[in-house]
């Protein structure tokens, strides 16, 4: 049985495969589809623009899609950068720059305010319209320059107090076990092995 992950970036595949290790199921991207036209990301929420791409996703080819979204959040700027995350600093999108403008936008603010956390949310989509949400968090905060050199993103000035390594300071197999991309996809997972299971069922009886 095959599934779309309505992304082109094949660590996320890569991600889920794992989870979905010992199902019969193939699991497709973007890049399995040329002429998959762009979506964009109008949302004002993570969830929202979960299900934009995960709706148009099953639009268009008919599989079970799944879409994911995330960002960070941070308290002491409401919430910001939130869905804009990739894009904070402007285009072209850069990870440097994004990091640059929020450590200066925080600059004087104290250690007890910084806190921030990592938000995804990952939507899931039938062809028969059934619709589903899961959502992973992380917590921590945000320092004052940058440490470690792993992740993408905002990861070097993200600090998790638990571990007391910036988010940047982990393996990627550590990264991958607590992050909210992988706690929400392991929320999804029950969620798409019903769904199949269902479609199997029917498939049979049909
Ligand atoms: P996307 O929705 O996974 O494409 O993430 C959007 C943006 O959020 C990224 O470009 C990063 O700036 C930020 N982001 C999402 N996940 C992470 C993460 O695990 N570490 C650091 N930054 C992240």
């Amino acid at each position: 049985m095959k599934i779309l992950l309505a992304t082109a970036n094949s660590g996320k595949v890569k991600e889920l495969e794992e989870m979905l290790t010992g199902m019969d199921i193939t699991v497709l991207s973007l890049s399995d589809f040329s002429d998959f036209p762009e979506i964009e990301e109008t949302g004002k929420t993570f969830a929202e623009n979960a299900y934009l791409k995960a709706r148009k996703a099953v639009e268009i080819t008919g599989l079970v899609s799944l879409a994911d979204d995330s960002g960070l959040e941070v308290d002491v700027l409401n919430g910001d950068p939130g869905v804009f995350s990739a894009r904070y600093a402007g285009e072209p999108k850069s990870d440097e720059r994004n990091i640059d403008k929020l450590l200066e936008q925080m600059e004087g603010v104290s250690e007890s305010q910084r806190n921030a956390r990592f938000r995804c949310s990952l939507a899931v989509v039938a062809p028969d319209g059934r619709e589903f949400l899961t959502e992973g968090t992380v917590e921590g905060r945000i320092i004052l320059a940058r440490s470690g050199s792993g992740g993408f993103g905002y990861d070097p000035v993200f600090y998790l107090s638990e571990l007391d390594k910036t988010m940047a300071e982990l393996s990627m197999g550590e990264k991958n076990k607590i992050s909210h991309r992988a706690i929400a996809f392991s929320k999804g997972v029950p969620i798409i092995k019903r769904l199949i299971e269902g479609a199997i069922r029917t498939e049979r009886r049909g």
